[in-house]
């Protein structure tokens, strides 16, 4: 997976949650109770949250509140599962 042409080992914050929610793969649906709130719509929203304060280089203070505790709970106890394109061999 690529985000703004780059790579994902190239996306690093010093915040370990904030590298893994910008690097995990987009999710909805039946995940859990710490989805309950935001599986409908998927995590998606939340990836993209992070993705612009990551590109405005600066978070704000409250990051964490503003996603959830559940999800926060959800990005960084969870082991992603990813996918090596056939064709390109990009990781997804
Ligand atoms: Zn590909």
């Amino acid at each position: 997976m690529r985000v703004a042409n780059r790579p994902l080992s190239e996306l690093m914050t010093s915040s370990k949650t904030a590298t893994k929610i910008l690097t995990m793969p987009i999710e909805r649906g039946a995940l859990g109770f710490e989805a309950e709130g935001w599986r409908v719509s998927g995590n998606g929203e939340m990836v993209i949250r992070v993705l612009g304060w990551y590109r405005s280089g600066a978070f704000p203070d409250d990051w964490k509140a503003q996603l959830g505790g559940p999800f926060i709970n959800y990005a960084k106890r969870t082991v992603f599962t990813y996918y090596k394109c056939p064709g390109c061999e990009t990781i997804i």
